[in-house]
């Protein structure tokens, strides 16, 4: 897209004469791209029973042309950390007119198999990476236009001109975040030039996929600010000499979390060990690229877990093991993954699955 100078005159201090602006936010149909448009509302808008909506799912991949309505239903609702004032940010899920959910909607199944859960009190922590990447060259920022930086090794917290490049993108999404309330629970730069991550969490059920979509469009917005993109590609840069980005989750529920919890800790391991062929094809498109067993990676095919390990599948943090009680770090997910559908994959495998 080409930029735009920038505004004389800040529009943000008009009066809106009694309305808010309400930015309903939805996943479209191809799984990672993030929509959204806004509807004006009255002020005294019962924020709990905001209207449904619709758009165009034609333009989405989600409906055809000649039956194109999808349905918004909201889900839940942040103050707008750029709009400021009383206005939202209004996270929806997608409906098919017949009421079904649309086929990139993972949320209501997921809803579903929390809600047999929830005494469980299931914990996540998910590490989003990602890259920013030049729009015009598609090409990681911090990487020279053609050819490549220095090798791997002084970016991953890096400090300093020559290794980090983009903390302001970094540091206006932590600020929104946290303006939202969402449970952002720290930031770092990332092994590779260019490459971050946001950690959100720990949230509890359906709470963790509704906060990592709002976390992730809230970065898309401040990257615009910048005229930066966000890559969400789990392998950006094809070669072992690079790491790919992942979203490694961390889990917990109350029995790992209380005494003699390391029992309960390795059973989970194990079912999450029997599940691994079917859950893998899960965990995000062209994943096989980045989990080659290299780069800090375990190998695709191979289940496999360990203690501080972080070439395995599942890393047991030390803490853990010491407390003899706690989380697990699920480290196979890569950078697009659909939260919803890894939170909720995880707690049927760990705690449904046996008693079908
Ligand atoms: P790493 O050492 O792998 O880089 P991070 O510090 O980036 O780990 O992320 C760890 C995540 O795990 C954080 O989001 C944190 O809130 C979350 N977490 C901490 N304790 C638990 C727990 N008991 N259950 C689930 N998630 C947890
Ligand atoms: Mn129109
Ligand atoms: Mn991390
Ligand atoms: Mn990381
Ligand atoms: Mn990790």
């Amino acid at each position: 897209m080409d930029e735009l100078s920038s505004a004389v005159i800040d529009f943000s201090e008009r009066n809106t004469n009694g309305r808010i602006i309400a930015e309903y936010i939805w996943l479209g149909g191809n799984l990672i791209d993030i929509r959204s448009k806004c509807m004006t509302l009255p002020e005294e808008i019962d924020l709990d029973n905001l209207p449904d909506w619709n758009f165009d799912g034609s333009s989405t991949n989600q409906a055809s042309g000649h039956d194109s309505e999808v349905i918004l239903k909201p889900k839940a609702v942040f103050p707008d950390p750029f709009r400021l004032g009383s206005h939202i940010l209004v996270w929806c899920e997608t409906y098919y007119p017949n009421g079904e959910p649309t086929d990139s909607n993972f949320r209501e199944i997921a809803a579903e198999i929390f809600k047999k859960c929830t005494s469980e009190k299931t914990w996540f922590g998910i590490e989003q990476e990602y890259i920013l990447y030049r729009k015009e060259i598609s090409w990681p920022l911090g990487f020279p236009v053609s050819g490549y930086p220095k090798p791997q090794g002084p970016y991953y917290c890096g400090v300093g001109s020559d290794v980090i490049v983009g903390r302001q993108v970094m540091d206006a999404h932590l600020r929104a975040c946290l303006h939202c309330g969402l449970k952002i629970s720290g930031t770092n730069a990332e092994v590779m030039p260019g490459q971050w991550e946001f950690q959100i969490g720990p949230c509890e059920g359906i709470e963790s996929g509704d906060e990592m979509w709002v976390a992730r469009y809230l970065l898309l917005r401040c990257a615009e600010l910048f005229g930066v993109c966000i890559c969400w590609d789990p392998k950006p840069v094809m070669s072992n000499d690079w790491n790919g980005s992942g979203c490694h989750t961390n889990y917990s529920t109350l029995k790992m979390r209380s005494d003699g919890g390391y029992g309960v800790v390795k059973n989970h391991i194990e079912k999450l060990g029997q599940a691994h062929s079917r859950y893998i094809i899960l965990t995000g498109v062209d994943n096989e690229k980045r989990l080659s067993g290299r780069c800090e990676t375990s190998d695709l095919k191979t289940f496999t877990f360990g203690v501080a390990d972080r070439g395995a599948s599942i890393r047991i943090p030390r803490v853990t093991e010491a407390n003899q009680k706690g989380y697990i770090e699920d480290r196979r997910p890569a950078s697009n993954m659909d939260p919803y559908v890894i939170t909720s994959a995880i707690a049927d495998i760990t705690l449904l699955e046996s008693a079908h």
